[in-house]
């Protein structure tokens, strides 16, 4: 099968002792975005689902509320959130 020709695939060097080989690696996936105003999200890692695993909690997400959200999003839905309570 020659399927590893295909370029979805990414290419790598790989040093070895006597020669350079070439291997073949699946790509990343896309940046995360927030969904309200499509900015590329920071302090998510960029890894496969299956890898997921294997990342620490921390790296996966922010320890904040609406981690879902950039930041200036999440705090524009904070504010709307506490003048929308009911005393
Ligand atoms: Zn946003």
């Amino acid at each position: 099968m020659v399927r590893y020709k295909s370029r979805s695939l990414r290419r790598v060097f790989v040093k070895t002792a006597s020669k350079i080989n070439l291997h073949y690696r699946k790509r990343k996936p896309n940046k995360q975005k927030c969904p309200e105003c499509g900015k590329v999200l920071k302090g998510m890692v960029r890894v496969r689902a299956t890898k997921l695993k294997e990342v620490a909690k921390s790296k996966k997400v922010p320890s904040r509320k609406f981690a879902n959200l950039c930041s200036q999003c999440s705090r524009k839905k904070l504010i709307e959130r506490a003048r929308s309570l009911k005393w």
